[in-house]
């Protein structure tokens, strides 16, 4: 269930002060800056990042699945990776960390998410609007929202996302590449 603030829709249990939420905004709007001129230098169009319960910065990666062509080289897969070598551990739980990601987690990145052990994931573009805009095909996540939220995983959505949409309309209007498998028989 989606719930409308003067502050974007924030998705499942709503736990975040406006301070907090303000903080999600800034880190989400960087992200999408980031994310612009990365997609410049090759990367595909999506920026992560995890921080710790202070704000620190663990890591952040981009989508690397065309420069080392490899389709498991998502944004949130890589930073999920590239945190577990930072931190030397595979279980992030008792870290008590966050993830932001410049668009919705897709099946595969919602499952790592899932058992990395985050407790929270901000996002900002939906899956239907990168599907609309990109092509991309996102993947079938059928209550995905309220199944992290019986393991306590909580999910703010939507933040900031025109200025997200605005970067994926840029990418797909500059011609670069829309990676997926053909389903065709
Ligand atoms: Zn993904």
């Amino acid at each position: 269930m989606a719930v409308e603030t003067k502050l974007g829709y924030i998705y499942g249990k709503n736990k975040l002060t406006e301070e907090g939420f303000e903080k999600a905004r800034h880190i989400i709007l960087g992200l999408q800056e980031e994310n612009a001129k990365l997609i410049e230098e090759g990367y595909g169009p999506f920026l992560a990042a995890i921080y710790d319960k202070n704000g620190k910065l663990i890591a952040k990666m981009p989508n690397t699945v065309s420069k080392e062509n490899c389709c498991l080289c998502h944004a949130e897969v890589n930073t999920i990776k590239k945190a577990s070598e930072v931190l030397k551990t595979y279980d992030f739980a008792p870290l008590d960390l966050d993830i932001y990601v410049t668009a919705e987690p897709c099946i595969m990145c919602a499952g790592a998410i899932m058992w990395s052990g985050i407790k929270r994931v901000f996002y900002s573009v939906n899956s239907s609007d990168v599907e609309r805009i990109t092509g991309f095909d996102e993947g079938f996540k059928p209550n995905w929202i309220e199944e992290f939220s019986k393991r306590n995983i909580e999910v703010y959505g939507e933040i900031e996302s025109n200025e997200g949409i605005k970067v994926l309309e840029k990418y797909v209007a500059s011609g670069k590449e829309i990676y997926k498998p053909s389903c065709e028989r």
